[in-house]
């Protein structure tokens, strides 16, 4: 029977779950508070990175947090005074960073990026929108032979859950992208890693074609719920407006966790906040995404120029931007990449939604029937979108899905 359907949030994860509820035959409006083309999802590398899957947290992690922290070019940083807000959050990372934690980790995220590329695909498909993803793969470098085979066990991982992973020397590398430069000696090539050409076309691309296919957006700021005898019924926003529904999808990224404490079960998420710069006159040529594996950043060729980006900086969604990151990429970037022009560059941050063990919740709620949770997605909220929703579907159909849905529960942590 056609429902009702709320989805609160229209980053690229909310977009994926209308997708699959319309096409399911549900009644289907987005509401979000800010506009389409502002946040996370508009303005990240544009990667379908499933072969990205391994969680952050690792064993022996802590050991070089220190480090990490007091690199003023490093890739980690944390808001000190935010502090309190990330306890809960940190304690449960330090928890999975023990050894069977991470195993699951790495299973759960495998198993569910392993499907990603297929599910963009099929939506490219259905909405006519292929002609916005560049399938050229990724480059992975590394500083030495040494470091690149270190990370071999992280390869075979990757290999395990099906991504095609192709080892090169020197030659190989220079051969593939021969702007880069001395400080790049090793690498692995992935074939299935693809590019939006902008994420922010994608996301008002797949907007239009869901309103043409029925699906509404309305603007407003959830502010609580309104709960009948049943359980909850209707969105209630700021103003005091409801909206009623049979059904509900939070999808609100790195606030779902406050949506979720409105609804009894809260959830400890963080904004995981990355930067990029995009330059607009690189200077140089480079024919796919290179992720300088060491270091913790990408470059990736856009449509509307080339963009740096990565770190990972812990602290409140709300807490202005340190712009001094981007400048810390830049200057990274031209270690490897010597004849990159940096000036001219445009500065972004956006909030990853991150758990402590990475894997996002794709759930229905343990409380309530009529209540699911897709959020959580971290560093791969644009790939993990269009499965994420298909699985929510089948959660919502009573159908059950491919995979294991057990590690993506939303009442795991608490
Ligand atoms: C530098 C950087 C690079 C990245 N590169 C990649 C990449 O290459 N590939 C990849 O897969 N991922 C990448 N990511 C991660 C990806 O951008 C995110 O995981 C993804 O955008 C999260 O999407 P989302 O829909 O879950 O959240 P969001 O896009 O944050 O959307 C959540 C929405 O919920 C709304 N909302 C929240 N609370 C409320 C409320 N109370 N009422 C109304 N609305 C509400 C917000 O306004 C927001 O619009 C990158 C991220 C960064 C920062």
């Amino acid at each position: 029977m056609p429902e009702k359907i709320v989805i609160v949030g229209n980053g690229i994860v909310g977009l994926g779950n209308a997708l699959h509820l319309r096409r399911a035959g549900h009644d289907v409006t987005v509401v979000d508070r800010t506009p389409l083309d502002e946040g996370t999802s508009t303005g990240n590398a544009g990667g379908v990175a499933g072969a990205a899957f391994l969680p952050i947290p690792e064993p022996g992690l802590w050991k070089t947090v220190p480090a990490l922290l007091l690199n003023p070019l490093g890739p980690l940083s944390i808001r000190w005074r935010d502090l309190g807000k990330l306890a809960p959050w940190l304690y449960q990372f330090l928890r999975a960073c023990r050894p069977d934690a991470y195993r699951r980790g790495i299973e759960a995220m495998g198993n569910l990026m392993s499907l990603a590329g297929d599910a963009h695909l099929e939506m490219l498909e259905a909405t006519g929108l292929k002609h916005l993803l560049r399938q050229s793969g990724v480059l992975f470098v590394y500083r030495s032979e040494a470091s690149c085979d270190a990370s071999a066990a992280s390869w075979q991982h990757r290999a395990r859950h099906g991504f095609d992973c192709q080892r090169l020397g020197r030659a190989g590398i220079r051969n593939m992208e021969p702007a880069l430069g001395e400080e790049a000696q090793a690498g692995y090539f992935v074939p299935s890693w693809w590019n939006y050409r902008d994420p922010k076309e994608l996301l008002i691309e797949l907007a239009a074609h869901l309103r043409q296919c029925g699906v509404e957006f309305q603007t407003g700021n959830v502010a609580g719920f309104d709960i009948g005898t049943d359980g909850p019924v209707a969105v209630r926003f700021d103003d005091g407006a409801t909206l009623a529904f049979d059904r509900v999808v939070i999808c609100a990224g790195a606030w779902s966790g406050r949506l979720s404490a409105m609804l009894g079960e809260p959830f400890s998420i963080v904004a995981d906040r990355g930067y990029n710069t995009t330059l607009p006159n690189p200077g140089i040529e480079i024919g796919r995404t290179i992720d300088f594996a060491e270091d913790s950043f990408v470059i990736t060729p856009m449509s509307m120029g080339y963009r740096v980006g990565g770190a990972v900086e812990l602290a409140s969604p709300e807490t202005p931007p340190n712009y001094a990151r981007c400048e810390a990429l830049l200057t990274l970037a031209k270690r490897y990449l010597p004849e990159l022009n940096v000036e001219g560059g445009s500065q972004w941050m956006g909030c990853r939604p991150s758990t402590p063990d990475s894997v996002p919740v794709i759930s229905r709620s343990a409380k309530h029937g009529n209540v699911f949770y897709c959020f959580g997605h971290g560093h791969l909220g644009l790939t993990g979108s269009m499965v994420s929703g298909r699985l929510i579907g089948h959660l919502m159909a009573g159908e059950t899905p491919n995979i294991d849905m057990a590690p993506y529960r939303i009442d795991l942590f608490r």
